[in-house]
C-alpha cells in the first residue's frame, strides 16, 4: 500500500490527509496526525474522500477526454487535446482580434491550486491584456479581503487556530462552523472543554448547531450585523471599555466612527437587530473586557450588500478594545473553499495583482509587468463575477473560459447567468466532472485532474500553506489545470505573434516552477514567502510570511502594533448601518437565507455520489418556523412555491425552529439536476439561485447570497 500526504479539497480549514492507494486506485484516506490544522482528525466529508473518488469512477461522472459540441444542445463528441486547444486558441484569438481583449473572460475557482491560479491570472492579465478574470471566491470571501485592507492595510488574517487555546471570549458571527468548518469546530469544543471560563457568543439569524455551544446567542435579524457591532461599540464607549491608549498609539479615524455610533443606542439596536438590550450589553462587556477575544466569521458577514462594512465594523471593535496582536485575540475570517486564500495571494481576482498588489495602483501594475516581462498590465478594471456574467448576457463578453466551478448553479440570479452562457459565442469548461450544469453550455469540455491526482499548494484560513500531492495517475486524458493553462497560453502566444515578448511567458516544466515564480513575486510584500520552497513544505506546512533565510512562518500578525499602512497605524472605518438590498414587504414577506449542509459540498459533483452522505439530510427543502406554517395553514412536507422577483422553485416544506419568524432557509447544494429522467439535453433545475439577488457590496462586489425577499405559497397540484 502506498501512502501519500496531501490536503483535503473541501473547506478552508485545510486538514492534512494521508491517501492510501494501491498505485492505481485510491483505497483509503485518514487524517494526517502531524498536520497542524487537524492533528489527524477528519470530518464526514474528509473521511469519505476515497469513497467519492472511487464512486466517480464507477458512476462514470468523470470527464475523461476533451469533448467538442458542434452546436449548442448537441451531444459532445471526442476531440484530441491538440485539436481542442487549437480550437480554443482560434476562437479566443478571433474574439480578441475582432472585439479586443476585454471581450474574453476567465471565471476560475477557490478549488484550483495556487499554481493553477497563478497561470490563469498571468494568461489573462499578462498575455491577453484583460483583467477579466474572477473567481467563485468572489462569492465567498471578497468582503473579508476588502474589510482587512480598509482597516488593517493588508489582506492578512492576523490570528491562527492555536489562538482558540488562548482566547477567553469567542465571538462567532455569521458562521455555522459546526457544519461548514467541522474540524475547526472540534477545536472550539476542545478549547471550551479545556477552559470552562471561555465565553462563546454566537450571532446569527439562524439558531444553528454552532449556536448550541454558545453562552450567549444573539438571533439578529438578517443583515443587521453592522448595527449590532456599532451598538456594541456605543456601549463600550459609554461604559469606558475601549482602550484609549491603544487607539491613540496605533490607529486613526476613531472620532468619525464615534460620531456615527453615537445614535446606535441600545433601544435602536434592540429594535433593528431584534435582540434584548441586556444581551447586547452582555455581548459588549464580554467582548471588551475579556482578556483575549477572538472573532470568527464567514459568509454571514461576507455574502452581503454591505459585506465590507460588516467586516470593517467588526474589526473596529477589535481595534477599539486592543483585542488584536496578542495570543487569543483578533478578527479571524474563515475561508469557505480550500484555496480561496491562495487565489488572493496570486491576485486571481479582477481587482488584484500578484502578492496582494492592487490593480488600481500604477506602481503595482508596473512591478507586476516587470516581474512578468510584459510592457504593461492594463489599468482598466476587470469584471467581477456578477459583472462578468452580466457583461456576457449583454453581449460585451463573447468568449468565456470556466475552470473548476459551476456558475450555472452557484451564481445568484440564474436566469441572467444562463442567458449569458447561452449568448456567449464560445464557452470552454475545464472540469474534472462531466455532470455539472455548466457542462451543458460548453462548446469545449477540457478534462482536468482533481484531488488525489493533483500537484501543488493550497493556503488555509490561518495563512498556512500545505502541499497537495498526487497519489494516483490521472484517469483518461485528464490533465493538471495549470498545465492546460500553459499549453493554451503557449499556443495563443504563437497565434497572437507578440514579437516584443520573450519566447514564452510560460516557461514552466512542472508545478514547482510555477510556485517558484509566484514566491519570487512576493519578495518584500506583506505575504513574503521567498523562504518557502517546495523542499521546506515537504517537511511541514508553513504559515506566511516566511522570508528568505527564515526557518518558520508567523503564527500571529501585528503583535508589535505596527500595521502595513503608510503611517503604520490601523484605520477605523466609518460604518453607517444600511439594511439589506431587498427588504421584506407585503408581496415578498420572507427573508430567504441560504447556506451549507454538514455532509455536502457545493453542487454535490463529488459528495452527491455517495449515499451515506445523504444520511444527514436526504433531500432539499425550505425550512420555515412552525408558527409561520400554522399561520399560513401549511404542514410539514407540503409542496410550496418559493418565489422571488427573479424566479420560482418548488420544494417540500420542513418545520424548523432554527429559522426565525418571517425567515426561511434553503441549502445551496441542490439545483443542476435534470427536471426529468437523465436526459442530457433536458432542462436543468436552477436550485435556490433561481431566487437569489445579484445585488452586491459596492466595495467588494460580493453578492448578497444571504438574503432575498421571497413569498412562499402552497403549490396547487394538477
Ligand atoms: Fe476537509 Fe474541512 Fe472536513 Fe477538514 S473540516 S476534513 S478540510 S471538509
Amino acid at each position: 500500500m502506498n501512502q501519500t500526504r496531501s490536503t483535503c479539497p473541501y473547506c478552508g480549514v485545510g486538514c492534512g490527509v494521508i491517501i492510501e492507494s494501491d498505485g492505481a486506485q485510491i483505497t483509503g484516506v485518514r487524517g494526517d496526525p502531524e498536520h497542524p490544522a487537524n492533528f489527524g482528525r477528519l470530518c464526514t466529508k474528509g473521511s469519505t474522500l476515497h469513497l467519492t473518488a472511487s464512486a466517480a469512477v464507477t458512476m462514470q461522472t468523470r470527464l475523461l477526454r476533451p469533448m467538442q459540441r458542434a452546436t449548442r444542445g448537441s451531444a459532445p463528441e471526442p476531440i484530441g487535446w491538440d485539436g481542442a486547444l487549437d480550437l480554443a486558441v482560434r476562437k479566443f484569438a478571433q474574439v480578441i482580434r475582432d472585439h479586443g481583449p476585454d471581450a474574453v473572460g476567465f471565471y476560475v475557482s477557490g478549488q484550483l491550486l495556487t499554481e493553477d491560479y497563478y497561470v490563469f491570472n498571468k494568461l489573462a492579465k499578462g498575455l491577453i491584456g484583460t483583467n477579466n478574470i474572477d473567481t467563485n471566491s468572489r462569492l465567498c470571501m471578497s468582503s473579508a479581503v476588502a474589510g482587512y485592507k480598509q482597516t488593517l492595510g493588508a489582506d492578512a488574517p492576523p490570528a491562527c487556530y492555536d489562538d482558540l487555546k488562548s482566547a477567553d471570549c469567542l465571538f462567532i458571527v455569521g458562521s455555522n462552523a459546526a457544519w461548514a468548518h467541522p474540524i475547526l469546530f472540534r477545536r472550539i469544543e476542545d478549547a471550551k472543554a479545556a477552559n470552562p471560563a471561555l465565553k462563546i457568543i454566537v450571532a446569527d439569524p439562524r439558531r444553528t448547531d454552532t449556536a448550541e455551544i454558545a453562552d450567549l446567542f444573539l438571533p439578529i435579524q438578517p443583515g443587521t450585523d453592522v448595527m449590532l457591532f456599532n451598538g456594541m461599540l456605543h456601549l463600550m464607549l459609554w461604559e469606558g471599555w475601549t482602550d484609549a491608549r491603544y487607539i491613540a498609539a496605533h490607529t486613526t479615524g476613531f472620532d468619525a466612527l464615534k460620531a456615527t455610533v453615537r445614535d446606535c443606542t441600545p433601544d435602536r439596536v434592540a429594535q433593528i437587530c431584534g435582540i434584548a438590550k441586556d444581551d447586547l450589553l452582555q455581548a459588549a462587556r464580554l467582548f471588551a473586557t475579556s482578556a483575549a477575544t477572538l472573532s470568527l466569521y464567514c459568509q454571514g458577514l461576507n455574502q452581503s450588500s454591505s459585506g465590507t462594512a460588516k467586516n470593517a465594523a467588526l474589526i473596529n471593535l477589535h481595534l477599539a478594545t486592543a483585542q488584536i496582536g496578542k495570543p487569543g485575540a483578533g478578527p479571524f475570517s474563515l475561508t469557505g473553499q480550500p484555496n480561496a486564500m491562495g487565489g488572493r495571494e496570486v491576485g486571481g481576482l479582477a481587482n488584484l495583482l500578484s502578492a496582494h498588489r492592487d490593480l488600481a495602483n500604477p506602481a503595482h501594475r508596473a512591478e507586476v509587468a516587470a516581474l512578468w516581462g510584459v510592457p504593461e498590465v492594463p489599468a482598466k478594471a476587470g469584471k467581477t463575477a456578477v459583472e462578468m456574467f452580466q457583461a456576457a448576457a449583454d453581449g460585451e463578453i463573447r468568449a468565456l473560459w470556466i475552470a473548476c466551478t459551476n456558475p450555472a448553479q452557484s451564481m445568484p440570479d440564474q436566469s441572467t447567468v444562463r442567458r449569458a452562457l447561452q449568448r456567449c459565442e464560445f464557452v470552454v469548461v475545464q472540469e474534472a466532472f462531466s455532470t455539472t450544469a455548466t457542462c451543458d453550455y460548453a462548446d469545449l469540455l477540457l478534462p482536468a485532474t482533481t484531488w488525489g491526482e493533483k500537484e501543488g499548494t493550497v493556503t488555509n484560513s490561518e495563512r498556512r500553506i500545505s502541499r497537495v500531492r498526487p497519489a494516483v495517475a490521472a484517469p483518461g486524458q485528464a490533465r493538471s489545470d495549470w498545465a492546460i493553462g500553459v499549453d493554451f497560453a503557449r499556443r495563443l502566444e504563437a497565434r497572437l505573434a507578440r514579437g516584443h515578448l520573450p519566447a514564452t511567458l510560460f516557461p514552466y516544466a512542472n508545478a514547482e516552477s510555477v510556485w517558484n515564480e509566484h514566491r519570487e513575486s512576493t519578495r518584500g510584500r506583506d505575504l513574503d514567502i521567498t523562504g518557502m520552497s517546495y523542499a521546506m513544505l515537504e517537511a511541514a506546512p508553513q504559515q506566511w510570511p516566511l522570508r528568505e533565510g527564515e526557518a518558520s512562518g508567523r503564527a500571529r500578525l501585528y503583535e508589535d502594533g505596527v500595521f502595513p499602512t503608510p503611517d503604520g497605524r490601523a484605520r477605523f472605518v466609518d460604518t453607517p448601518y444600511k439594511p439589506v438590498a431587498e427588504a421584506r414587504e407585503a408581496r415578498y414577506p420572507f427573508s430567504l437565507n441560504t447556506g451549507r449542509l454538514r455532509d455536502q459540498w457545493h453542487g454535490m459533483s463529488r459528495t452527491g455520489t455517495l449515499g451515506r452522505l445523504f444520511g444527514h439530510v436526504a433531500e432539499p427543502s425550505v425550512q420555515m418556523h412552525p408558527q409561520d406554517m400554522a399561520r399560513r395553514q401549511l404542514a410539514e412536507g407540503d409542496l410550496v412555491h418559493v418565489t422571488s422577483r427573479r424566479g420560482s422553485i418548488v420544494l417540500p416544506l420542513a418545520a424548523s425552529t432554527e429559522v426565525g419568524l418571517s425567515q426561511a432557509f434553503i441549502a445551496m447544494h441542490w439545483g443542476g439536476e435534470y427536471l426529468s429522467g437523465s436526459s442530457s439535453t433536458g432542462e436543468r433545475l436552477a436550485g435556490v439561485n433561481a431566487l437569489t439577488t445579484p445585488s452586491y457590496c459596492p466595495d467588494s462586489k460580493q453578492p448578497e447570497l444571504k438574503h432575498a425577499a421571497v413569498k412562499i405559497l402552497k403549490a396547487e397540484l394538477p
